[in-house]
């Protein structure tokens, strides 16, 4: 499967990788939105939110757990962070492979654009 992010999963393509476990992988962002940018995807190919199936719903309490445990030890736990997921095309989805970003170290607006 031609997928950037089962690529950088599997270690075909390198990246800055900030935590790993069996199920889900973390790495920073190429084009960062805020000094702290970084995606959390799962390690198995789900194209997007909105076709997660039932069988594999735990993985998103799994990654917002990890997002937890990543942002404590980034010491930006007290200060706040935004997840971001951006799903299908009017989502903003660029990368058909379900992942959440995270930012943080900056004062981020709202609404989005
Ligand atoms: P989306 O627009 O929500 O799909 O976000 C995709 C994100 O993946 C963008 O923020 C890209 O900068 C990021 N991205 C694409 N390719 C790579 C890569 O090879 N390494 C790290 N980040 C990437």
């Amino acid at each position: 499967m031609d997928c950037v992010f089962c690529k950088i999963a599997d270690g075909e393509i390198p990246s800055d990788i900030i935590y790993e476990d069996q199920k889900v992988i973390a790495f920073n962002d190429l084009d960062p939105q805020a000094p702290i940018h970084f995606l959390v995807i799962p390690k198995k190919h789900i194209e997007s939110l909105a076709k997660l199936d039932e069988e594999d719903k735990d993985i998103i309490s799994h990654i917002f757990m990890v997002i937890k445990k990543i942002t404590e030890d980034l010491n930006v736990a007290e200060d706040g962070y935004r997840i971001v997921n951006n799903t299908g095309e009017d989502g903003g989805q660029s990368v058909k492979h379900m992942h959440f970003h995270v930012l943080a170290q900056r004062s981020l607006q709202w609404p989005p654009g």
